[in-house]
């Protein structure tokens, strides 16, 4: 950490994935300063989609990696200060707000976490290599590229309940492998599957390997009651077994939910005042980026509020708007274009 940012902040974004970047916009926009720590990655979750069909604004599919990129750049036209490094620990318990990481300490009067949520992996061999090349953790990303095609979704919960139906609507065929002989998700969810024709399910069973080198290209199953094996023909295999919000590094001090997700109000509030949080962490329910940027706006508009009405707090700090002067430049131009277009007008008048 260099001198200059082991100062005081007035808001500081734990997360840049599309929750805490869309937050930084809009706090920078506010008049707030905000330092976004990132992580040494950039971009979240997000960068390991392979192409998002439901973003809007982008008729034509755009990667995950690309957006994350406009995103950022966005963050950094209105000032936003990245800083490629991971909070390690937070202390919430006073006043000011300290969040340590790598590198040093940051005392803020405002934090907004946006540490997003990794889905549960397998662990088998090649789902990592041949993730997006026939590997998916999210349905309602990439359900459309199987179209017509055979997929297994993996898990007996709320996930890949909803998920499997909302596959059912693009794929021939969905197999559900559950490990298990009785769904753990909602009932109507349940029977929502059991209804579909061209959902099978398959109890008691877990997948053994991948088969297929650059492209998933088949599964080895196995029954695990009778430890039968064979092979399941499929193009696709969705992992829904649930995901990990990431909260290590609050140390217990926000409330979690049963499913370790943050507990937030409709404005994003945690339970200690001054903190907020957005995005995936707090949503076990969507994790849709369009979503997280959604509240990622709203988290940033709250903290601003809190910081404004905060007797003590820091001052924002002086940013230099990467597009500001650029965009002056212009509008003077224009300006004296225009000028120079109504002289010639009220010249050609007379
Ligand atoms: P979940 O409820 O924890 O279910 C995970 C499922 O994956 C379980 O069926 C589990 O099997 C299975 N599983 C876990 N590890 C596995 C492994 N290594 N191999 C094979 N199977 C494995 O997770 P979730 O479905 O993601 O739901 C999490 C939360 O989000 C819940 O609160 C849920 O209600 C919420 N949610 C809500 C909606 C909605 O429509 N409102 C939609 C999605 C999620 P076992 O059953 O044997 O443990």
């Amino acid at each position: 950490m260099s001198e200059k940012n082991r100062q005081e902040e007035n808001l500081i974004i734990i997360g840049g994935g599309p929750g805490g970047l869309s937050a930084s916009i809009y706090a920078a926009r506010n008049g707030v300063a905000p330092l976004v720590l990132n992580g040494p990655e950039p971009g979240g979750q997000i960068t390991t989609t392979s192409e998002l069909e439901n973003y809007p604004g982008f008729p034509e599919p755009v990667g995950g990696f690309e957006l994350t990129q406009k995103m950022t750049e966005q963050a950094e036209n209105f000032g936003v200060r990245l800083e490629y490094e991971s909070a390690e620990e937070v202390d919430f318990s006073g006043d000011k707000f300290i969040v340590k990481t790598e590198a040093g300490e940051y005392i803020a009067d405002s934090i907004i976490i946006a540490t997003g949520a990794e889905p549960k992996t397998l662990g088998l061999d090649k789902e990592d290599s041949l993730r997006g090349n026939g590997v998916s953790y999210c349905a309602t990303c990439d359900a459309a590229f199987f179209r017509n095609k055979e997929v297994a979704i993996v898990g007996g919960g709320d996930t890949a309940l909803w998920e499997s139906t909302f596959l059912a609507k693009f794929a021939e065929k969905v197999y559900i492998l559950h490990r298990r002989d009785k769904f753990r998700g909602a009932k109507i969810l349940g029977d929502r599957v059991k209804a579909k024709e061209n959902i099978e399910i398959l109890w008691d069973t877990e997948v053994k390997s991948i088969k297929g080198e650059k492209k998933l290209e088949g599964l080895r199953i196995f029954n695990n009651k009778t430890n039968e094996e064979r092979d399941l023909d499929v193009d696709g295999l969705f992992v829904a077994i649930g995901h990990h919000p990431r909260t290590e590094c609050l140390n217990g001090q926000i409330e979690l939910d049963d499913y370790g997700y943050i507990v937030t109000d409709k404005k994003q509030h945690t339970n200690v005042p001054g903190v907020f949080a957005c995005g995936d962490v707090q949503d076990p329910d969507y994790r849709q980026v369009v979503i997280a940027a959604g509240s990622g706006a709203k988290a940033a508009i709250e903290a601003s509020e809190y910081i404004e009405e905060k007797e003590n707090a820091f001052p924002a700090k002086e940013v230099k708007m990467k597009n500001m002067d650029q965009q002056s430049d212009s509008e003077e131009k224009a300006a004296g274009e225009k000028e120079e277009g109504s002289l010639n007008l009220s010249l050609s008048l007379d």
